[in-house]
């Protein structure tokens, strides 16, 4: 791991490279979290540290599969088995609590896009969520989770007052076109109406609902009514009032700030946020898969370039030791789409941006550098 660079480490951290040990060496992983949290509070952290950070986050959920005695192959090998018991399609973004824990026994995929939306079929985005629903048990959940304050519905707001004209950019217009209504509850409603009518989603409970970190919970807008979206609300909302009541939450909540953006595969066991970790506005989220990424991740990762000043987009997927090819492959793909768009390219060619590249070890839930 990267912790034993002394270059990369800030003076507070360096203190207690005595005193503890990480992995044998130097220095303890809840110390590096908490000084790069800091820094990161207070201004952005450079690409060496976002990737520190994010590597320090990913140590903390190794050790605790270990300590729980679980790794994530048996969840894998659930989702392959199409034995999900949810799929929820929620917003990239950063401030969107994470909704599993190593300790969870329910197992979920969840899809990140920018406004929560469905989007048209034909496109990767459209895909990975038909492809998750086919791999959701008989009577398992699919839940659309948008936000308050969500950036996608007021952009879209802003866009209709002056007429609906292009943005300049193809990407954000096919995004715009997707998210509808002037609320994020609304969104909710009319994107769980596009998921009944095109996922296929058979019997399956569905609903729509919205993530208030105002008010710490996740409140349910409409559902076909199901125990099982209850009992799962009320799981989830224990950690969202235990998120809240830590110090100073909603201060770091009022403004979004990621350091990073992930492009997850769409089949990962755990959500990207509990593999790093990571704490609510730390990493923004999309979802790419071996189909690409299309006009809605573009959307969302321009959004997290351009809008919120994020620095460093960082690609996982979840692989056994000797698959490397074929990750690195589908990654090439991912990137190739990207400097598609003559903004972001301009901004990793600099080096403004850089991209680094994860395998997500299945047997022990390490993140590993793929070239
Ligand atoms: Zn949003």
């Amino acid at each position: 791991m990267a912790f034993h660079k002394k270059e990369q480490l800030s003076e507070p951290a360096a203190r207690h490279r005595k005193s503890s040990a990480f992995e044998g060496r130097e220095l303890h992983p809840d110390a590096i979290l908490a000084d790069l949290r800091e820094k990161h509070d207070s201004g952005s952290l450079s690409h060496a540290q976002s990737l520190m950070l994010m590597r320090a986050g990913n140590y903390e959920h190794v050790a605790r599969l270990k300590k729980l005695g679980i790794t994530p192959v048996s969840r894998y090998e659930r989702i392959k088995e199409g034995q999900l018991d949810y799929l929820v399609i929620a917003c990239s973004d950063s401030r969107v609590h994470r909704l599993d824990s190593e300790e969870s026994a329910s197992v979920g995929i969840q899809i990140r896009v920018a406004g929560n939306v469905v989007p048209k079929s034909g496109t990767p985005s459209f895909d990975e969520m038909k492809e998750a629903v086919s791999r959701i048990r008989k009577d398992g959940m699919v839940l659309i989770e948008g936000h308050v304050h969500c950036g996608a519905v007021k952009e879209r707001a802003k866009w209709v007052e002056g007429g609906m004209k292009p943005t300049g950019s193809e990407s954000l217009d096919a995004l715009l076109h997707e998210v509808f209504g002037t609320s994020p509850d609304d969104n909710a409603l009319a994107q769980l109406t596009k998921a009944r009518e095109t996922l296929g989603l058979g019997s399956r409970p569905s609903a729509a609902l919205c993530y208030d970190w105002e008010d710490s919970h996740v409140r349910v807008v409409k559902s076909n009514y199901s125990a099982d979206i209850d009992n799962l609300v009320v799981q989830w909302n224990k950690a969202h009032r235990k998120a809240a009541a830590e110090e100073g939450t909603w201060e770091r909540l009022r403004q979004q700030k990621p350091h990073a953006i992930a492009v997850a595969a769409d089949d990962l066991p755990y959500s990207v946020a509990t593999i790093l970790h990571a704490r609510q506005n730390e990493v923004f989220c999309t979802t790419g898969s071996a189909k690409g990424l299309d006009a809605m991740d573009e959307a969302s990762i321009l959004y997290a370039l351009g809008h919120l000043g994020v620095k460093h987009i960082t690609f996982i997927a979840p692989g056994t030791a000797t698959d490397d090819s074929a990750i690195s492959s589908m990654f090439d793909s991912w990137k190739k789409r990207l400097y598609g768009n003559r903004s972001i390219a301009g901004m990793l060619d600099s080096g403004e941006v850089v991209i680094s590249r994860f395998r997500y070890d299945l047997s022990t839930g390490k993140i590993v550098a793929v070239a």
